[in-house]
């Protein structure tokens, strides 16, 4: 019997997280629990969950709402009968203030981002992380972006973004070093043609996606705590 691997990922309705679905989807390992904000209108992951044979499940979840992730995570717990959450994606991410600066930036912007990007993954890792380490894998994937990263050097533009995404990096290297059992690590897919990545974007969402996870699929216990991209590469935080 083929060894399965429980994924959970959230913001999976479009974008990225929809094109992780699509991807894991192709082989029969992957049990795949898609989290969106509103599973109701999410026609796409249903469409797929129709044909997907119990492989893929719809699961409710906003990042930002606690009682909501609560709900979810005791909700997921019953139909994976006794499986653990062999990768946890945090995958939702806003990028709300556009290209702006730090002196002129929105603090309520700055905050919502944080809510979102940084609180989001916080509090998702809190409450699922008996389910991951209850796992084979152990492991959490932040998606992050090169944009926060400070030796990458990128400019003053996309402030209240880039903040965000500097300290969920932060977040994974806690993460990595109050739990040595599980692996953690920060993702950079690349500049993908989302809604967020926008219509400059340079590559295509699936070739972003199937580097993060062969990037994934790769790692090894020793490898958390770090930042990588989609092509395997370790980012400078
Ligand atoms: P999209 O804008 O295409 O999709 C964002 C997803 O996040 C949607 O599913 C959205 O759901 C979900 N989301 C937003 N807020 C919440 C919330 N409060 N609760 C639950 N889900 C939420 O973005 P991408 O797919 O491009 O981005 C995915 C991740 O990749 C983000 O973390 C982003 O920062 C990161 N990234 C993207 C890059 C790119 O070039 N595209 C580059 C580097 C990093 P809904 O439909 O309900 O709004």
């Amino acid at each position: 019997m083929t060894q399965e691997y429980v994924w959970l990922i959230t913001g999976a309705n479009r974008g990225i997280g929809l094109e992780m679905v699509k991807q894991l989807l192709q082989s029969p390992a992957n049990i795949i629990v898609a989290a969106a904000r509103d599973p109701a209108k999410a026609t796409e992951l249903q469409r797929l969950a129709e044909k997907a044979g119990g492989k893929l499940r719809l699961l409710a979840l906003d990042v930002t709402d606690k009682e909501s992730i609560n709900k979810a995570a005791k909700e997921v717990a019953e139909p994976l009968g006794g499986k653990g959450i062999d990768y946890l994606i945090n995958n939702a991410g806003v990028m709300l203030g556009g290209e702006d600066m730090v002196f002129s930036m929105d603090v309520d912007i700055l905050t919502k981002t944080f809510a979102t990007n940084v609180g989001g993954p916080a509090l998702v890792t809190q409450a699922f992380i008996g389910l991951v380490e209850k796992s084979e894998k152990k492991t959490v994937v932040n998606i992050s972006s090169t944009v926060g990263s400070i030796a990458s050097d990128f400019g003053a533009k996309a402030a209240s973004y880039a903040i965000s995404k500097a300290a969920l990096n932060m977040l994974t290297y806690k993460e990595a070093k109050e739990k040595p059992d599980i692996t953690v690590i920060s993702m950079c897919p690349g500049w993908l043609q989302t809604d967020l990545g926008g219509p400059d974007a340079i590559l295509p969402v699936s070739v972003g996606v199937e580097g993060v996870l062969k990037t994934i699929l790769a790692l090894k216990p020793e490898d958390s705590g770090k930042f990588f991209n989609f092509q395997g590469q370790g980012v400078p935080w």
